[in-house]
């Protein structure tokens, strides 16, 4: 029998049965932006709705999911001056989500997880922690799907250690889950940027400061995407999917 875990898939009667059930729901939060010469803008939509559907798959004969439609905008100014991008501001970002997480808990669901897809909505969806516990009754946690397996990541990498920005991981990742919508033709100018992210300039740099894609990669990618293969984004995919998995079927999480 095949899990039917996506919520966009069930119909109202299922998902109550799901709410019943104490069902895990999984939140994909992703970004609409753009992601260099040679990839589509839909990437971390694509890629996080992508590990959230096999993660959740992969565990629901023994763990009650479903996995929510994915947010597929999300905090994004830093890529706006390449166009193709759609980006929220906090309070709008902030008042979105509540509004996901209020109908959740009106249909009776305990358990949300939000799994994200993209680097700049992390510190955002950090700082919304605190206001989303104080004014839902959730058992609510946060991911970036590439850190919850990031340690395993780095082995499988020539150029990087970690995700980057439409970079070996990320196009590696798409040559399976999209391979139609990378083009081959563009990946000998699919490189730039990867300053150390607390050197001047970095993104964590002490005092930090706003920078915009545009000042450090001309291209919008910041890594190699020469260095990507299917081959590797299959292992990629394969280690997200697994540790996505292995916290979905940790039953202290919600302890
Ligand atoms: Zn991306």
């Amino acid at each position: 029998m095949p899990q039917f875990v996506m919520w966009k898939e069930l119909t109202a009667e299922d998902l109550r049965a799901k709410a019943a059930a104490n069902a895990i729901v999984v939140l994909p939060v992703a970004s609409m932006e753009q992601h260099g010469p040679h990839l589509p803008v839909g990437v971390d939509t694509i890629l996080c709705e992508g590990v959230c559907k096999a993660g959740a798959e992969m565990v629901a004969v023994d763990v009650p999911v479903v996995v929510a439609p994915t947010l597929w905008c999300g905090m994004a100014e830093h890529h706006m001056a390449f166009g193709g991008t759609f980006t929220f501001d906090i309070p709008t970002y902030r008042a979105v989500l509540l509004a996901f997480l209020k109908s959740l808990e009106r249909h009776g669901f305990k358990r949300v997880f939000i799994v994200n897809g993209h680097g700049g909505n992390i510190a955002a969806l950090n700082s919304f922690l605190p206001d989303f516990a104080r004014e839902t009754s959730l058992k609510l946690r946060a991911a970036t799907y590439f850190e919850l397996a990031a340690s395993d990541l780095a082995p499988v990498l020539e150029d990087q250690k970690t995700v980057h920005h439409a970079c070996e991981v990320e196009t590696s990742m798409m040559m399976v889950l999209a391979p139609s919508l990378v083009k081959p033709d563009r990946l000998p100018e699919a490189y730039g940027g990867v300053a150390a992210s607390n050197a001047p300039g970095g993104w964590y740099a002490v005092p930090a400061r706003f920078r915009s894609f545009k000042e450090f990669t001309p291209s919008g990618v910041n890594g190699d995407a020469r260095r990507a293969s299917r081959q590797k984004g299959e292992k990629l995919l394969a280690i997200c999917v697994e540790g996505l998995a292995a916290t979905l079927r940790d039953a202290k999480l919600w302890n």
